[in-house]
């Protein structure tokens, strides 16, 4: 499937929660879900009362957690089958696997202020994991590793409000941030616990199991 390229906001709006994927404006009452909560589209309100099919339940979870993390169709199914393949419980193993993803570790410590953001940044080689340059955004980061900004980039305004508003948001546990170095520790896996957005991974593996 082609990469999305239309209005972010629409997303959130079809999977009917904030997505969190304009960065700073979600957080202001300018956020698209705030002002009209109902699915996009000439019917968009009649479809809150129409009921889903489990088929478009399942389907829906899956679009939303795709959408999340901003990944394709094709790389989303090899998240699927790889969490399958690994022991415990395949959907706690399908988020483990999205979380520790280089730009959403970046977003998560702070740096930008979406993971649209965080992915071009990781892209266009502003970071370094354990002293090495990294620029791919879906390299796995691993307990031990620690994500650092380059020097050079330091002074970008934009990337020091970005740290100071996620600072006050709070950073995961499973993560440590020193602001003042700008640097980001991945202390353990991350947990269920650790994903706090209102996610039902199971129906994502009956969607799957189909
Ligand atoms: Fe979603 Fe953010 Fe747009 Fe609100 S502002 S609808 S949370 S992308």
């Amino acid at each position: 499937m082609a990469k999305y390229t239309g209005p972010r906001c629409r997303l959130c709006r079809r999977e009917g929660m904030k997505l969190f994927l304009k960065g700073d404006r979600c957080y202001t009452d300018k956020c698209a879900f705030e002002r009209r909560s109902y699915p996009p589209g000439q019917h968009g309100q009649a479809q809150i009362r129409a009921k889903r099919s489990d088929y478009g339940i399942r389907l829906r979870e899956k679009q939303k957690v795709k959408r999340i993390y901003g990944v394709s169709e094709k790389q989303f199914a090899k998240y699927f089958d790889r969490a399958d393949r690994m022991k415990g419980q395949t959907g706690h193993n399908l988020l483990q696997l999205l979380e520790r993803r280089l730009d959403n570790v970046v977003y998560r410590l702070g740096f930008a202020s979406s993971r649209m953001q965080a992915r071009q940044m990781v892209a266009h080689g502003l970071f370094k994991v354990n002293g090495r340059n990294v620029d791919i955004p879906s390299y796995l980061v691993k307990p031990g590793e620690v994500i650092e900004l380059k020097e050079k980039y330091r002074q970008n305004a934009r990337i020091q409000e970005n740290l100071e508003a996620a600072v006050r948001r709070g950073i995961p546990q499973w993560l440590e941030l020193d602001a003042d170095n700008f640097k980001g520790t991945v202390k353990a896996l991350p947990t269920r616990e650790d994903i706090t957005m209102p996610i039902q991974e199971q129906l994502i593996v009956e969607f799957y199991s189909r």
